[in-house]
């Protein structure tokens, strides 16, 4: 689970020291671009303020803070949009005593999306802090927040994770093993943006159709017929590059014999057959292709344009350095 994966880190392990002894900040913003490790960064945070043993992950306290229902944690911004009127209840809530602990603490989700209305009115909490209470906030970028915020609150940046763990993640969830791993290596280390990918409706005959496509495509005569089958969309190009170039690794680091982990998942056989013909320095050179074109993506040159280039460009990549 993410939260025993965060346990380890020791990002979390120092602020949790830091709470055990005692070193409370009154005001706690949690960055990073992962939205799910924020989100559980600040559930995990919150139990340790609370729970006698510091966050224990089984007791009362613990499970209700996990449940979203313990009565002196109040959430905002979650599934509903931030209003002044809001940060004004949340001021007037910071003023009373809790109901079972010392601490009154405020979870405020999405705080990149907090207008600066509301960031203002936030401000008021933090630079006059009521004895007790903790406003913890999580956001893809501490960029997005007023400098006057930023200055007030304990900034810990969170990391993005390696491929092997959303790997993992993805796993435990359900998701089969090929598709975490495309959706793991995609995401670029975001649980979050994994978990979307894993769950998109597609991924994986898409994937198989970049597949069936490399394999099938072996002279410049077989272009066309992939060009006009309409796999290349506007919404569909960009994955197929994603594709294209997690295959194009994978054919490299067979034709190189490096002992590095593949990306694609029981796809050997289909590998030789993409590198058929390849050279290592082949390979090289269709990925380093493959990669230049995304620049055509932001220029609004059309799909196929784009996808026609790719094709060709594998091939001469593959005639261009050959062995002679
Ligand atoms: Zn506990």
């Amino acid at each position: 689970m993410i939260t025993e994966r965060l346990r380890k880190e020791a990002v979390f392990s120092e602020l949790a020291r830091e709470i055990g002894a005692g070193r409370v900040s009154n005001a706690y913003l949690f960055a990073g671009e992962d939205k799910a490790t924020g989100e559980a960064m600040m559930t995990e945070v919150s139990a340790a303020l609370l729970c006698p043993e510091r966050g224990c992950g089984v007791c009362r306290v613990c499970k209700a803070v996990f449940a979203g229902s313990h009565p002196d944690v109040h959430i905002f911004n979650r599934t509903k949009k931030m209003s002044v009127s809001d940060a004004e209840s949340l001021i007037s809530e910071a003023q009373k005593s809790g109901w079972q602990s010392q601490r009154r603490l405020f979870e405020i989700f999405n705080a990149e999306k907090l207008t600066p209305e509301v960031q203002n009115k936030l401000l008021k909490v933090m630079e006059e802090p009521p004895a007790g209470a903790v406003i913890l906030m999580c956001a893809a970028h501490e960029s997005a927040l007023l400098a006057t915020v930023r200055s007030r609150v304990k900034l810990i940046r969170l990391p993005l994770w390696k491929t092997g763990d959303v790997v993992d993640e993805l796993k435990e969830r359900g998701v089969p093993d090929g598709v975490a791993r495309v959706a793991a290596k995609l995401s670029g280390g975001s649980f979050s943006l994994a978990l979307d990918y894993a769950e998109e409706e597609g991924l994986e005959e898409e994937y198989a159709e970049v597949f069936s496509m490399l394999t099938g495509c072996k002279n410049s005569r077989d272009i066309a017929s992939y060009l006009y089958s309409g796999m290349f969309t506007s919404a569909k190009i960009g994955r197929i590059l994603d594709f294209t170039e997690i295959i194009l690794r994978d054919v490299l680091i067979m034709k190189a014999g490096a002992d590095v982990e593949k990306y694609t998942y029981n796809r050997d056989y289909d590998l030789g057959k993409i590198g058929d013909g390849f050279t290592a320095g082949g390979a090289a050179m269709a990925l380093l292709r493959v990669n230049a074109l995304r620049s055509m993506l932001e220029v609004n040159i059309s799909a196929e344009t784009v996808g026609e280039k790719m094709l060709f460009d594998i091939l001469e990549a593959k005639y261009k350095w050959r062995q002679s």
